[in-house]
């Protein structure tokens, strides 16, 4: 479903990747891409074949770069000659009403990158959000290809990550291997929390089958985001019911409680171990039988937690599995007469999305 993509060689000159925020020019470029525009400029040609990742960069179209995502610190922190710097995207591209910030830009080394200098917002933060969002169709080490468009819309808020509203991914604009990815945020009847739905009404993130929440706001780290991050955490409040997701014993409360905060361990049927973290209360004891289902623990925010959420590891044989592979996921979809009022509530989101664009 996703685009094959090839990912330009590794370059040992990480200064080059500043050299690659032509913005000014690559709005252009990405903008007559989405007009549908012909191009008879070959320093702005976009890739014609979907195996070449390297797209139009008229300063560093000769240069490899590598696609970086996620923490862009080493890259920040790179020495980088004053001279290699280029100018910031600045206003361009960034719209602001009433508190809501619009922008839109074209990839060219990083989705961090393409951030770099709009508005306020910590380039990061709101690259970290961005990403999280489509993580379930993309990974933006190896999809993301130089062209490639970005369009969001977010609030910004005072201590927390910015509150993404619509997003758009756009990959290789106006090629024949173009892909659009579309999140709006929503909330669906009888849900107790907004979350993202692609204007098809199918739901954007993808939730686990059998999950030890019923309802969450968000899975905000995936372990194969994070290596060295055991876990899956979904963001909730605190007090949610956590529940057994398949049955068990209990095998351990409140072990290495200064990192875990209060825990609870439970031994699948199948051998599987699964450790849930960071709760605010236990509602079982070791030894206990546990069928599935069973609300087993209030979740909360104990131990070595920056927020309100519950890790979620599961291990098999002493290794960690991915809750994703061992669970399973599946996509949520809205029904027809929900579909209609999603439409018709992210209206206005959508036209100013494609507006912004479309009037540059
Ligand atoms: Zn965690």
């Amino acid at each position: 479903m996703l685009p094959e993509s090839v990912p330009t060689p590794p370059t040992n000159k990480p200064w080059l990747l500043f050299g690659a925020i032509g913005v000014s020019l690559a709005l252009n470029l990405g903008l007559a891409l989405r007009l549908g525009m012909s191009h008879s400029d070959s320093a702005e040609a976009a890739p014609a074949d979907a195996s070449v990742a390297t797209a139009a960069a008229p300063a560093v179209a000769a240069d490899p770069s590598p696609i970086v995502i996620g923490s862009d610190t080493t890259v920040s922190n790179a020495p980088v000659p004053a001279a290699e710097i280029a100018p910031l995207p600045e206003p361009l591209g960034a719209a602001a009403q009433a508190g809501t910030h619009l922008y839109s830009g074209v990839v060219q080394s990083s989705i961090s990158a393409t951030f770099t200098g709009v508005l306020d917002t910590s380039p990061a933060a709101l690259s970290a959000v961005y990403t999280r969002l489509f993580a379930w169709d993309l990974d933006m080490r190896r999809d993301l290809h130089r062209g490639d468009l970005v369009e969001v819309m977010y609030e910004q808020r005072e201590g927390q990550e910015p509150l993404v509203l619509a997003a758009r991914f756009t990959s290789q604009p106006g090629t024949a291997t173009e892909q659009v990815y579309t999140a709006f945020r929503w909330q669906a009847p009888g849900d107790r929390f907004p979350s993202y739905w692609s204007p098809d009404g199918t739901e954007v993130p993808k939730r686990l089958v059998s999950g030890p929440l019923a309802d969450y706001e968000q899975i905000t780290s995936l372990l194969k985001d994070r290596p060295t991050h055991e876990g899956m955490d979904f963001k909730t409040p605190m007090g949610t019911p956590v529940e057994a997701p398949r049955a068990g014993v209990v095998t351990r409360v409140n072990w290495n409680q200064a990192a875990n905060g209060n825990c609870v361990e439970l031994r699948y049927q199948d051998g599987v171990i699964a450790k849930f973290l960071h709760l605010n209360e236990n509602l079982v004891k070791e030894g206990q039988a546990v069928a599935a289902g069973t609300i087993i623990a209030k979740s909360g925010n104990t131990g070595h937690s920056t927020g309100p959420h519950l890790h979620y590891q599961t291990e098999r044989g002493g290794k960690v599995v991915d809750p994703v592979d061992y669970h399973g996921t599946l996509r949520r979809q809205l029904q027809p007469d929900a579909i209609s009022r999603f439409q018709n509530d992210t209206r206005t989101l959508a036209a100013q999305l494609t507006g912004q664009v479309a009037q540059r």
